[in-house]
């Protein structure tokens, strides 16, 4: 039976990681568990910035956003002689397994430390919803609805100047983001890395809307890393009867208290990661599928092709 486990945050951070956190440490001590708080992701775990949780650390983090644990990249991870020099920290501490809250790059580590013996268990912590394994992650539901919060501001102004807001989301090539708060939003127009951009054909729709529907105002939601948004808003400017601008919300969506819905996913999550690892059972990930908190090999859910929400995207046209 194992008596000691770590906790980490890693890669971007999202809100309600701190639920997450928590959740661990809490189910962990009443397990019998002494639960250890790595400090910034596998850097920590690398340079033995260790500490034991206590309740102190734990009270008053439920509702704030980010990690009180801090995240951090280490791409030297990926090399076995660095792991080693984490494993040894590890065991210097009699530190048998780990939960490793993060996104896919997270996973991957957790997977690699598996394999050379500690038990670990990933638990999905992005806003991006790009881990296919869960049907929501940790943060997505309050970067929603900061995005929300933000577009719906953005068409009371746009409404009375006549404009088109381009507004660039989140989502790591994931498109959920702009998909559900376009939907949420009244959007005009989403583009995603799933539906693809033919610009002529969006600036074409965009004259369709101010000729045909008389429409005085029109939003465009676009995720990350598929144009210059800036450079598009002056083409719709150009092209359309519309005054484009773009507003890029950035880390924005990466911050703020998480939503009841978030606080609820982590708590769930960290108390089913802390029981996989009681079971013995390591190289796993927990998601929500169905309603129901699952453990999925991680190998297996790295391979799992994203849902085409086709579905989604559909209703989204008969809407507009
Ligand atoms: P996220 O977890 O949000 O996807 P990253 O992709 O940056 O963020 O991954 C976070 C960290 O996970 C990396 O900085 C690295 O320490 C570790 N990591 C990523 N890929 C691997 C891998 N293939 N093997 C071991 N560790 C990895």
């Amino acid at each position: 039976m194992i008596k000691k486990i770590g906790v980490l945050t890693s890669g971007g951070d999202s809100p309600g990681m701190n639920a997450a956190i928590r959740a661990v440490a809490r189910v962990g001590a009443l397990e019998g568990l002494e639960v250890y708080g790595i400090y910034n992701g596998y850097k920590g775990m690398v340079d033995g910035d260790i500490e034991l949780l206590t309740r102190d650390h734990l009270s008053d983090v439920l509702d704030r956003g980010g990690t009180f644990l801090g995240s951090a990249r280490l791409p030297e991870f990926k090399e076995i002689e660095v792991r080693k020099k984490a494993v040894e920290q590890l065991q210097k501490h009699g530190i048998e397994a780990v939960v490793v809250i993060g996104g896919d790059g997270s996973y991957r580590g957790a997977a690699a430390l598996t394999k050379m013996g500690i038990n670990c268990i990933a638990i999905p912590g992005t806003i991006d919803n790009d881990i296919t394994s869960t049907d929501s992650t940790i943060g997505f539901d309050t970067a929603l609805n900061t995005v929300v919060d933000a577009v719906d501001k953005l068409r009371d102004t746009s409404n009375s100047h006549h404009r088109c807001s381009v507004v660039e989301v989140m989502g790591n090539r994931c498109g959920d983001l702009a998909l559900f708060s376009g939907i949420a939003c009244g959007a005009e127009i989403i583009v995603t890395a799933q539906t693809g951009f033919d610009e002529i054909e969006v600036l074409d729709a965009l004259k369709e809307f101010d000729i045909s529907k008389k429409k005085k105002h029109a939003i465009v939601i676009i995720s990350e890393k598929i144009t210059d948004v800036e450079s598009f808003a002056r083409k719709v400017s150009q092209f359309t009867g519309f005054s484009g601008r773009a507003t890029v919300l950035g880390h924005v969506q990466r911050g703020g208290s998480p939503t009841p819905n978030d606080r609820v996913l982590a708590s769930r999550m960290g108390e089913k990661a802390v029981d996989l690892l009681l079971q013995g059972i390591g190289g796993q990930c927990v998601g929500i599928q169905k309603g129901e908190v699952v453990g999925v090999p991680i190998e297996e859910a790295l391979n799992i092709p994203r849902v085409s929400r086709k579905d989604l995207k559909n209703l989204f046209d008969r809407l507009v």
